[in-house]
């Protein structure tokens, strides 16, 4: 690995722009010459810019966005959490992927969330403590992948996000906002009172200087001396320590449980949708099996011929959603700890055959999971809420090498514990909470060691040259797949740009009914889709995907969920 101390004058200048000041974070996000960035932060975005613009591969910029966000976006992610990177190669294609998924403690039973009655625990006890904490596995995957990919020395990554850290960043209407709502669990520490919120406990106003000290100083530790400033006995005796003393029952933390920690290289999964190739992550996440399903289930179907103002198609699309989403929730989980039989359920036969039980006229009175290859007989889980502890970006850089990662916290401020200036996750209330259902173990229940089921579905789509023509994610818990597939329609089915795409309305189904977004496009559709026999519901998901989409002549369109414009502004 390339931990170089000093950095070259050239990089160290290209950096001075990192400030606090007003105009970085008002710019819109562009395309650069030497490659291009979508995150859902514009200083993020910079912090990216500039490592490309100083010769950084797109792995080397999509770890320096990773770290800007741990700064400027703490509601949704970083070094406190885990992610999914996919890197797929500008010339052979070659896809890479990466599993910095959050882990449980080697003592972690399938009763970590219950009580020794057997009942589920009070929320404020699973969540904010230390309960919920997995092992960080950010930073150890963007070292693994530092070492396959990056061009440029592993501290120059850290300036951009020292220079947040440590000057300070204004704060925008949605951290505002986010602090406002999770003030207990945004506020659960003194020190990140101390950081976030004023005297009289609100948060900071829009425009404040926020500074983060203990942040620049972690980074600069992680900087000069590796992931050791993290995994290292040291750092690792102490973090555990601290978790430790935060979890109200057996399963705590030990420094063994961080030093052994270890990103993992997976096999991407891919599919075929139309003339495109669609890759993305395999388990622990659900997230690319569960996108590859519901596009292959709807190849037999006439997309562009309905388009996104026909009833009809949102029908299908929630049907497919249905049928994917009854696979997932039984054979999904850690394919290390759980036989996932990820081939049968990606493979183009099986895949139409689920599609062809899609009636187009009517809702099916019930989905069950299918019978893919390989697969043993499960029990379903329960199925979870939707969260908004993550973000999604995407970079290509020069050599046009793509990366489409998702970092994440899982819920907002993840844990609210507070340690070395980051937030720690909550990512263990990914697991299936309740270890049985109807006398039968569930597939993702807790296990010492075990990585949790995601569904984050960090994608690359290519076309038929096999060039990369889209690099996708959203955050939103289990609505991301939907997200992602919605999106991917919108632009290969519907010829719409990249923005358009991810604004397009967004409908899910969940349990018994299907929820569309309240105030969204497709509340006046409601009773046209009720008489395809959809039980319609209205809430608010914290939808938020962002992609890069291939122009002709080889440029990027650099998209943002429409839905986040105006929050960014601080005035
Ligand atoms: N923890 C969730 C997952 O890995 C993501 C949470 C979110 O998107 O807010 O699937």
């Amino acid at each position: 690995m390339k931990f170089a101390l000093v950095l070259a004058a050239p990089l160290a200048l290209a950096f001075t722009s990192f400030t606090a000041a007003p105009v970085l974070a008002k710019r819109a996000p562009a395309a650069v010459p030497a490659g291009a960035v979508s995150s859902p932060d514009p200083r993020a975005s910079a912090a990216g810019e500039a490592i490309l613009a100083a010769g950084g591969s797109a792995v080397d910029a999509a770890i320096a966005v990773m770290l800007a966000l741990t700064v400027v976006e703490p509601q949704s992610s970083g070094i406190g959490g885990g992610g999914f990177l996919v890197r797929a190669d500008g010339s052979d294609g070659m896809l890479t992927t990466f599993d910095g998924r959050e882990t449980a403690p080697a003592s972690a039973t399938a009763q970590r969330f219950l009580d020794a009655d057997g009942t589920l625990l009070a929320r404020e006890s699973r969540v904010t403590s230390g309960l919920s904490v997995g092992v960080p596995g950010n930073i150890a995957l963007a070292a693994k992948a530092h070492q396959q990919f990056g061009n440029l020395p592993w501290a120059a990554l850290f300036e951009p996000a020292i220079a947040l850290a440590r000057d300070g960043f204004r704060m925008n209407r949605r951290l505002h906002e986010s602090l406002a709502q999770q003030k207990t669990r945004a506020g659960l520490t003194p020190e990140a009172r101390a950081v976030f919120f004023g005297e009289d406990g609100e948060p900071l106003p829009i425009g404040a200087l926020v500074k983060v000290p203990a942040l620049a100083e972690t980074f600069a530790r992680l900087a000069a001396q590796g992931p050791a400033a993290l995994y290292g006995e040291e750092a690792a005796g102490a973090l555990a320590e601290y978790i430790a003393a935060e979890t109200p029952q057996d399963g705590r933390m030990t420094a063994a449980d961080i030093t052994g920690y270890e990103a993992k290289e997976r096999e991407a999964v891919c599919g075929a949708y139309r003339t495109y190739k669609v890759c993305g992550m395999g388990p622990p996440s659900s997230g690319g099996i569960a996108v590859i399903q519901m596009l292959g289930q709807l190849d037999r179907f006439n997309l562009a011929a309905l388009g996104p103002q026909n009833p009809q198609f949102w029908h299908l699309f929630l049907e497919s959603q249905r049928i994917a989403y009854a696979d997932r929730e039984i054979f999904l989980a850690d394919s290390d700890f759980v036989d996932v039989p990820v081939a049968g359920l990606i493979a183009a036969d099986y895949v139409s055959a689920r599609g062809a039980l899609i009636n187009p006229d009517a809702a099916l009175p019930k989905v069950e999971a299918g019978a893919p290859d390989g697969a043993a007989p499960r029990q379903a889980g329960v199925p979870v809420e939707p969260e908004n502890g993550t973000t999604h970006f995407a970079v290509v850089d020069a050599a046009g090498h793509a990366v489409s990662y998702t970092s994440t916290v899982e819920g907002p401020f993840g844990s609210g514990l507070f340690w070395g200036g980051f937030y720690l996750n909550n990512e263990l209330t990914d697991f299936d909470l309740e270890p049985e259902k109807n006398g039968v173990l569930v597939a993702n229940r807790v296990e010492g060691g075990k990585r949790p089921r995601s569904s984050m579905a960090p994608s690359v789509v290519f076309d038929e040259e096999g060039r990369i023509v889209l690099v996708i994610g959203a955050a939103g818990g289990p609505t991301i797949p939907v997200q992602v597939a919605r999106s991917i329609i919108g632009v290969v089915d519907f010829g719409l740009s990249a923005e358009q795409a991810l604004g397009l309305p967004f409908i899910m189904s969940f349990g018994q009914a299907a929820v569309i977004e309240d105030g969204g496009a497709l509340v006046p559709m409601t009773a046209e889709l009720e008489s395809f026999g959809h039980t319609i519901r209205r809430f608010a998901p914290p939808l938020k995907a962002n992609a890069l989409r291939r122009l002709p002549g080889g440029t990027w369109e650099v998209a943002v969920d429409p839905r986040l414009k105006g929050k960014l502004d601080y005035e």
